[in-house]
């Protein structure tokens, strides 16, 4: 399988549809609806960053590494993989290639050796945590996706899918920052619960285990969800369409300051930082029917 970009393009929505979301995409929406705006619907671009690309990285070892027989699933196989990936990505990538070697004299290059000692850190603690000798995933990097009654789609991509002998399901997400606090693992949950969603209408079982895997600080996070938790998610994500809808209908989208501004590539152009947001472009897409109409239809 092939390294993707740190960005992954999901295919275009299923004819059927009326709109689709995904984790990342409903994240955006509740952390600041301009920043979704800005994504989403402007669909402007963001430089490379090096703690994303890192990840994107490192989950790509994390996924190949199981092609290798169980036996040689091992830290230094998994390490010899690092850089001839890095290397396929900076031949493909210019936007990653500019960050070990930026145009000009006024950015920092990354040091890459300095970034590949950061992955081989992040994979030595994944080892420490689980054993993939003993691991022969179901899926991995799984794409999903499912039509709600409303007619919205839901998809996303599963980092690895686990399925043991009495045909129980455990998804797993792999994370290379630090197991968070409260609230943002509250919003790591949502994410999990949201595949667990998908693969419950798709395959009529409900996951018995959600499993985060941080690496950042060695932890591993497990709920057990049910059926009331993933028909409570279903709704949050209508409601979450809805209120996209009127956004889309009004043309408000509202910024919402956090500490998730310090990340944000968008600053110069949000007015909670005195800047001004481009004119909303023309070919923006049609207003969704609020789901309730839909659902009656
Ligand atoms: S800077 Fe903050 S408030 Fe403005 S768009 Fe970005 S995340 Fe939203």
């Amino acid at each position: 399988m092939g390294m993707t970009a740190p960005a992954t393009e999901l295919a275009p929505p299923a004819a059927a549809a009326v709109g689709s979301l995904s984790p990342s995409r409903a994240s955006d929406f509740l952390s600041c609806p301009l920043l979704y705006r800005f994504r989403t619907i402007d669909k402007l671009p963001e430089p490379a960053d090096p703690t994303a690309f890192r990840g994107t990285l490192v989950h790509a070892v994390l996924e190949r590494v199981f092609d290798l027989p169980a036996y040689r699933r091992v830290p230094a196989e998994a390490e010899a993989l690092l850089e001839p990936m890095l290397a396929e990505v900076l031949a493909a990538d210019e936007r990653v290639a500019a960050m070990f070697h930026p145009p000009g004299d006024d950015a920092e290059p990354l040091d890459r050796a300095a970034f590949l000692t950061q992955c081989r850190a992040l994979l030595a603690t994944w080892f420490t945590l689980e054993d993939p000798s003993r691991l022969e995933p179901a899926e991995r990097e799984l794409y999903v996706e499912h039509v709600l009654d409303s007619r919205l789609l839901l998809r996303g991509i599963v980092d690895r899918v686990d399925v043991d002998p009495s045909g129980a399901i455990r998804v797993v997400d792999y994370k290379t920052g630090r197991s968070p606090g409260e609230h943002v693992e509250a919003k790591a949950l949502f994410q999990m619960k949201f595949y667990a969603l998908v693969l419950w209408r798709t395959r009529g079982v409900v996951p018995a285990m959600l499993q985060l895997v941080y690496l950042g600080n060695s932890e591993i996070v497990r709920y057990v969800p049910d059926e009331a938790d993933l028909l409570a998610t279903e709704r949050k994500l209508e409601a979450l369409w809805a209120a996209i809808a009127r956004a889309t209908d009004s043309g408000d989208w509202r910024p919402r300051p956090s500490a998730l501004c310090g990340w944000c590539a968008h600053q110069d152009i949000c007015p909670e930082f005195g800047g001004v947001p481009p004119p909303l472009p023309e070919s923006r897409p049609e207003p969704p029917p609020p789901p309730a109409a839909l659902s009656s239809g």
